[in-house]
């Protein structure tokens, strides 16, 4: 057993975003947007996704920590050393 995750989705290595469901093409979000908008738009399919806020309100409330982490790394990324 050689797996080595290749097939593994780029999580946090791209730019943010999610496949569509519909058509697969990746849609590019920031977390920022995706905690504000109610909706999503597929640029490809047009298909608009609704942000179930209710039924996603764990897996927002992490995004929403997440993004403030990344937010403090991006802070850490423009402080230089000397
Ligand atoms: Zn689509």
């Amino acid at each position: 057993m050689n797996d080595e995750h290749r097939n593994e989705p780029e999580m946090l290595n791209d730019a943010p975003g999610m496949p569509c469901p519909e058509c697969g093409f990746r849609i590019r979000i920031g977390m920022r947007d995706l905690l504000r908008s109610r909706y999503i738009n597929c640029p490809k399919c047009l298909l608009q996704l609704e942000v179930d806020r209710e039924k996603s309100a764990r897996s927002l409330e992490l995004l929403q920590s997440l993004s403030v982490a990344l937010d403090n790394i991006e802070e850490l990324k423009h402080q230089k050393p000397g």
